[in-house]
């Protein structure tokens, strides 16, 4: 009898091998229920990841796709291949729909999990004239930016924060964050009063990773539970919009999924909360990557399990770039919230509603609902879709003004390491990063290849590919 292989061969992509960084094949398996790349580099041997938990989910990314919005201009030629011609590359399958704009390197933490390895001995400082070029390459790619994301380091440690923000105010911007980790809003409330008067179009992407000190402890090197409860006080207090972000390490903080919801949904401020997995825990001994990442299925499959509010219709995935993106939507009207990503069957999403009563009316609105539920761009022209969309919608009753604070959306955002990193699913990466230079560089690639001296090791693998080798 001629024997089977244990698992199914799924499809074939391009990975890159975790020690080396070559680009070399990998095949996507199914076995037991659980979806793996599986890589083979001629230097360092064979690799098997976990990518997802959930077969069927795994499958329906695959579906949920939806013609590339591309940036309006390219910044760097197709000359290496990807990932080693970012960017942005003409090859690229997809717009910024956030960018991250990075002022500093100097942070008052120094977490072990930093990918930025940022810390209180670093400290540069942008300076305004390599700021403003940082932004207006953003602008030139994409005229009216969705969003873009100060970040850092700790980038409410700029002695320039302010006129920073002036300056990006006054660029076509539609949606500005800061990314902190909340120790200048819990500690200098003249510091957050004066932040306030950059609303609306500005919000917080505030670091918040558990109510645990071990947690704490061990993701940030420190117990910040009173910084925290301080902080999202002093937010409240000014009703500056604000995203939880939350970074999730498998064991560790992963039963607090539902809580931090929970939590999120009970602070006015709050519009929302973010997990992001980490996924390489270097110093986690006898880390194995083929059972102990946490991937998207598996958060997903949290919030359904912890949230009490989310099902599993509820959390979709994000077609720009759906491997690496889900959320749900819910409507928050008090103490009700009513989860509403499930009431739209995704295929309308796609096909632009065809089947249905509602919506085949009305051209403009279903773009509107398109809009709101396939991007996560500009999070307050979707409350105004989310208004429309309400009228149309007979389970729900219309609340008298809907507005972006009614507004309450879970994101899972999973980034691609050296394990899991697949060259057809980052093609479509829509969040990146502004390099000093001017290039638009995805935001994986970028921790990868392209920050600091990383470009060393990538201009040695340019140069073999020039030598042929
Ligand atoms: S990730 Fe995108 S920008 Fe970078 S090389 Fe690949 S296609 Fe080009
Ligand atoms: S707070 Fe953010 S920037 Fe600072 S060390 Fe931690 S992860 Fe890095
Ligand atoms: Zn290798």
């Amino acid at each position: 009898m001629p024997k089977n292989r244990p698992y199914l061969f799924y499809e074939l992509t391009n990975s890159i091998c975790s020690t080396c960084y070559r680009k070399v094949e990998a095949k996507v398996i199914i076995q037991d229920d659980l979806v793996y790349l599986m890589k083979y580099c001629m230097q360092h041997g064979r690799e098997k990841v976990l990518i997802s938990t959930d077969v069927e989910y795994y499958k329906r990314c695959r579906e949920f796709i939806k013609p590339a919005e591309m940036p309006y201009v390219w910044n760097t030629p197709i000359k290496y291949g990807c990932p080693y011609d970012c960017g942005l590359c003409p090859d690229h399958e997809q717009h910024s729909c956030l960018t991250l704009l990075e002022i500093t390197d100097h942070c008052n933490l120094e977490c072990p999990i930093c990918y930025a390895e940022s810390s209180p001995e670093r400290s540069n400082y942008r300076s305004m004239e390599t700021i403003e070029k940082m932004l207006d390459a953003i602008v030139q790619n994409e005229q009216e930016p969705d969003i873009v994301q100060i970040s850092g380091g700790e980038p409410t440690l700029h002695p320039q924060l302010f006129e920073i923000l002036d300056m990006a105010k006054s660029k076509p911007i539609k949606h500005i964050m800061v990314n902190t980790n909340g120790i200048r809003i819990a500690q200098d409330k003249a510091f957050v009063k004066r932040l306030a008067n950059y609303l609306p179009g500005f919000e917080i992407y505030l670091q918040f990773d558990s109510f645990e000190k071990e947690a704490l402890q061990e993701l940030r090197g420190r117990d910040l539970r009173e910084i925290r409860k301080k902080a999202i006080e002093n937010l409240n207090e000014y009703n500056i919009s604000t995203t939880l972000v939350v970074t999730l390490k498998k064991g560790l903080n992963d039963g607090e999924v539902g809580s931090i919801i929970q939590y999120g949904l009970n602070q006015p401020a709050v519009r929302g909360v973010t997990f992001q997995p980490v996924q390489h825990a270097g110093r986690i001994e006898n880390f194995d990557p083929s059972i102990n990442r946490l991937t998207l299925s598996e958060v997903r499959q949290m919030i359904i399990d912890q949230s009490g509010i989310f099902a599993a219709e509820d959390i979709i995935p994000v077609p720009c770039h759906p491997d690496c993106l889900a959320m749900g939507y819910a409507l928050k009207q008090g103490e009700q919230v009513i989860p509403l990503t499930g009431l739209i069957d995704p295929q309308i999403l796609l096909e632009g509603g065809r089947n249905t009563i509602v919506f085949e009316q009305d051209q403009s609105l279903r773009d509107q609902i398109f809009t709101l539920f396939s991007t996560n761009h500009s999070p307050e022209s979707s409350a105004m879709s989310l208004k429309e969309l309400l009228c149309c919608l007979p389970k729900v009753s219309i609340p008298e003004s809907v507005t972006y604070q009614n507004v309450f959306r879970v994101i899972i955002m999973q980034f691609l390491d050296q394990h899991n990193f697949d060259v057809r699913s980052v093609k479509k990466s829509c969040v990146h990063i502004a390099h000093p230079d001017g290039r638009i560089i995805p935001f994986d690639t970028y921790n990868l290849f392209y920050r600091d001296d990383k470009e060393n090791l990538l201009e040695e693998i340019r140069n073999e590919m020039k030598r042929g080798g």
